[in-house]
């Protein structure tokens, strides 16, 4: 990544109280957090159904053991600490410069940070509830369970609040973030390719010109952005000073 390129996003963030990030998974795999999409011998390891198959709504409740044993193996992670760009943002977020973060990751990884304001458009491994009584757990709870995880109250299957494949969005969450995209003076884009619904939907909510673009491979969206940059999202934060 060049420099120039650095400078033009540090004085960007310099000159505006008003940024709006919106990242993919690329923000938590600097974290070692696995991108389960990711063709990485993942798909014919252990398992007879590809990712999408086995985090699907209808998947769930056919083969309620067999989404338990992906979920705990691949998507329930709790060692994973922020990176320099959850921190640089949390940070960003205090001093006034960013209003919220809004994120297809479902790690917690923001909050943990320290950021406030954070729309999780997939949902987080760290609620989850009783199908039959609504009761709420954390994910440690989660963790210290085998098979398919029941409420210590009425014996009820609980459900991570994670958005899975076939499920809609929650409404409130999505409204928000329209609101924050189109309000925003500068909106970063961060480690995501913007190939996943809704993240190309909610960018045509921008209304500002300075639309930057952070990720390490070309997306489809690389020829709107005014500030294009190829690298780590953790590298290129930890250089922006506040
Ligand atoms: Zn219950």
């Amino acid at each position: 990544m060049s420099s120039d390129k650095i400078l033009q996003l540090q004085e960007m963030v310099t000159n505006t109280n008003n940024i709006v990030f919106f990242g993919g998974a690329g923000v938590s795999t600097e974290s070692g957090i696995p991108d389960f999409r990711s063709v990485d011998g993942l798909y014919n390891q252990k398992y007879d159904y590809p990712p999408e198959t086995i985090l699907s709504h209808s998947f769930y409740i056919s083969k309620p053991e067999e989404f338990y044993r992906f979920y705990f193996d691949k998507i329930l992670c709790l060692d994973a600490k922020p990176n320099a760009a959850h921190v640089k943002l949390a940070e960003l977020e205090q001093s006034g410069k960013l209003k919220a973060v809004i994120t297809q990751n479902i790690d917690g990884l923001h909050q943990m940070a320290g950021s406030k304001e954070v729309l999780e458009l997939h949902g987080s491994i760290h609620r989850n509830y009783c199908r039959k009584c609504a009761k709420r757990f954390d994910a440690i709870y989660m963790k210290k369970c085998t098979g398919v995880p029941l409420c210590d109250e009425c014996g009820g299957s609980i459900k991570p609040d994670v958005v899975l494949y076939e499920e809609g969005l929650d409404t409130q969450t999505m409204e928000k973030a329209v609101m924050y995209i189109s309000k925003a003076d500068i909106l970063i884009i961060g480690g995501t390719s913007l190939a996943v619904y809704p993240a190309a939907g909610l960018i045509d909510y921008y209304r500002g010109n300075k639309l930057v673009l952070i990720n390490k491979s070309a997306t489809p969206m690389d020829k709107c952005a005014d500030l294009l940059i190829q690298g780590s999202i953790g590298e290129i934060f930890s250089q922006i000073r506040i």
